[in-house]
């Protein structure tokens, strides 16, 4: 069994899009966890652990997909939640909402409530023990990674300790006593953020025993990726195609982990190329460890995006590895190969998707 949860998040279309598209979107429900997505004549259906169409709320969101994690943090389990998709399709709003210091209580994004969500768990935890939260922030930018919370460092190392577990070496950690604090010190650093890179926020929740000292962690990982879009050959030269190129492997890296992981004990191979990329080592303990991993595949509604949307659903469909789905139609495997996909390099003995 796969432990990854595998969402779709339509966002609303743009006031570009609604001008641009003479017919109005790509999609149409079926149920909340089901669509059929439709590409010029042709039409296929896909389905996830849960779909959000236009309408959903920001807390619809954080209820399906963070409460989980955050009520596991605080008994020492880890979680990470990636949002995926091209540049434009809701990532940032996700994850942030449309500021990170937003007033508009129902656009507050996912790290907020996760922040809320951690202290909410622990005023009503147990007094046996401490809590201590903490948080850092980094992004990976042409496979180096940078302190968000400390811009003068700027090639934060990855290491192992000798519990296996995987450490940013000199990284930040702020302790936070009060989801305030928390945010103010998430809204100062908020605006270095590119669609170029991918921003890892990590709030880890340090619970000490009052009775016999003894310490666990629970951390949540939400990861705000790269824009996952093809940059078109002609047009991107130098650093455009540079920062491009290492985006595309980096999310192939991550596709390979994720294919490698959820592919049946008999199929998977005794290596995860953990190491492949900044990204999936920093990665390596939320995806290879006993935690819970959820996946947003976030989405433009608008014909004109429908072929970056068949590859972010490409993508969620081969992570959530559903077995041979009659829901899955074959005329998706053609377009896929049309148009190729930049996201996995194929394995053919665990791509039962197809
Ligand atoms: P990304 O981070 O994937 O590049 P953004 O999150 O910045 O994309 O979203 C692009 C634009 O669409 C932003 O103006 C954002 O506010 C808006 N948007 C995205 N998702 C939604 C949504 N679910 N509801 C309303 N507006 C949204
Ligand atoms: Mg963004």
């Amino acid at each position: 069994m796969s432990n990854i949860t595998v969402c779709a998040r339509f966002r609303p279309l743009s006031s570009k899009e609604k001008k641009d598209s003479r017919d109005n979107i790509c999609i149409s429900s079926l149920n909340s966890e089901s669509f059929v997505f439709k590409e010029e004549k042709e039409e296929c259906t896909f389905s996830f652990d849960k779909v959000f169409y236009e309408e959903s709320m920001q807390a619809d969101v954080y209820e399906f997909l963070a409460l989980p994690i955050v009520k596991d943090a605080v008994k020492g389990v880890n979680g990470t939640i990636i949002t995926y998709g091209q540049t434009g399709a809701g990532k940032t709003y996700s994850v942030e909402g449309t500021s990170i210091l937003e007033c508009d209580e129902q656009k507050k994004g996912l790290l907020p409530r996760v922040v809320d969500g951690l202290f909410e768990c622990i005023k009503s935890a147990d007094e046996l023990t401490k809590y201590t939260v903490k948080l850092s922030m980094v992004e990976i930018y042409m496979e180096k990674v940078r302190d968000l919370l400390d811009l003068t460092k700027d090639n934060i190392q990855i290491k192992e300790n000798k519990m296996q577990e995987i450490l940013l070496s000199g990284v930040t950690e702020i302790t936070i006593s009060n989801p305030e604090g928390a945010l103010q010190s998430l809204s100062t650093e908020m605006n270095v953020g590119s669609s170029r890179s991918h921003c890892v926020y990590i709030l880890t929740v340090q619970l000490e025993s009052t009775t016999d000292k003894r310490v666990k962690t629970g951390k949540v990982i939400l990861v705000d990726l790269a824009g996952s879009e093809k940059v078109e050959k002609s047009g991107a030269e130098g650093k455009v195609l540079e920062e491009a190129k290492t985006i595309n492997k980096s999310l192939s890296a991550l596709g390979n982990v994720i294919n490698a992981l959820t592919c049946g004990p008999s199929a998977r191979s005794s290596h995860i190329p953990f190491r492949d990329s900044k990204l999936t080592r920093i990665l390596q303990d939320a995806l290879g460890g006993n935690s819970r991993t959820v996946l947003l595949c976030c989405c433009s509604p608008s014909p004109s995006n429908a072929l970056e949307t068949l590859s972010t659903l490409r993508f969620g469909t081969r992570a959530k590895h559903i077995k041979a789905s009659p829901l899955v139609s074959c005329r998706e495997d053609r377009h896929a190969k049309k148009h190729g996909d930049i996201t996995l390099t194929k394995d053919e003995s665990c791509d039962r998707i197809l």
